[in-house]
């Protein structure tokens, strides 16, 4: 399965990087994103239903289709894969897991360490409109309980962030900040939206540092988050690449292997880390 010199490569590893999307859920029952026949995009306009437009236009259509898809995902679990990527952290002095993903999945399966480049559904921030924000005369300010930008004045309540918390995404009306009233939508980015910088930087530093790095189910064709296994190559990282398709880095892994990821991981980390044959 892997090469005797980079098996020995991957045991000496101080830092690891899994770096993964959607297909790592995908046994887990979460349908990816390109699948052509099953992925929900198959059924959506993205600018639909996932865009910063779509929110500004039809802001409750957007809110129950997320709704929606956050039941869908609370009803499924980690597979054989989330769990085999937090093992590693057993077996390796630092394991960090870069994800697209914005299920909770690698979380729920124990990883503690993960960027999560596209934000998390189950997450709630302030829906910040900048265009409306900046045209009116008012002076904004940031919000001391949801961090959005709130108007002047208006974010003078006692709420406190445990409040904001307990917020969940659910059926019914759009909730609103219980400090300055903005509308909360799902921390995750849409189409058309910038990564969150400072975890973009994490995600950099951790790719150009790490001794390998194990790409896991993506179709490697959103930006930026595509160009971090490249990154870690040029840093001179050992790529490791797990998914039934080849992609744009297959050609350029040190070993790609071809096939699922809660059957290939647990099947890597036996054959590496848990082996007593080298
Ligand atoms: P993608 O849908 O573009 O590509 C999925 C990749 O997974 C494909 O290359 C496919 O061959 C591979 N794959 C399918 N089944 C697999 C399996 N069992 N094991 C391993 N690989 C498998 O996904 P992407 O590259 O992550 O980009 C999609 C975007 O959509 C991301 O931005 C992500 O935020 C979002 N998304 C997230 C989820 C989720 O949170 N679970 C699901 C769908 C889409």
């Amino acid at each position: 399965m892997i090469p005797d010199p980079l098996r020995q490569h991957l045991r000496s590893c101080q830092n690891i990087v899994v770096f993964t999307g959607a297909g790592m859920s995908a046994e887990s029952g979460i349908p990816t994103f390109r699948d052509r026949f099953e992925g929900m995009w198959a059924l959506y306009d993205p600018q639909d239903v996932a865009s910063l437009d779509a929110f500004r236009h039809h802001p409750q259509t957007v809110w129950d289709w997320h709704v929606q898809l956050a039941d869908k995902i609370r009803q499924v679990a980690p597979n054989a894969g989330h769990a085999a990527v937090a093992r590693l952290e057993s077996l390796v002095p630092n394991v960090t897991v870069i994800t697209q993903n914005i299920d909770n999945l690698h979380q729920a399966a124990g990883s503690r360490t993960v960027l999560e480049l596209h934000g998390n559904i189950f997450r709630l921030k302030a829906f910040v409109d900048a265009d409306e924000l900046f045209a009116g005369d008012h002076s904004p300010i940031i919000c001391r309980i949801c961090d959005g930008y709130a108007v002047a004045d208006e974010c003078g309540t006692y709420a406190t962030k445990d409040d904001l918390a307990a917020i969940v995404l659910k059926a019914g009306p759009i909730p609103r900040c219980p400090g300055c009233g903005a509308r909360l939508r799902p921390d995750i980015v849409w189409f058309g939206e910038p990564l969150d910088i400072y975890v973009l930087e994490s995600a950099m530093r951790a790719a150009d540092t790490c001794d390998a790095l194990i790409c896991i189910g993506s179709s490697l064709e959103v930006q930026p988050a595509a160009s971090l296994p490249v990154r870690a190559k040029w840093g001179g990282a050992k790529i490791i690449e797990i998914n039934p398709e080849p992609t744009s880095l297959s050609f350029h892994a040190d070993v790609f292997l071809q096939g699922k990821a809660a059957e290939l991981l647990p099947q890597l980390i036996q054959a590496v880390w848990q082996s007593t044959n080298y």
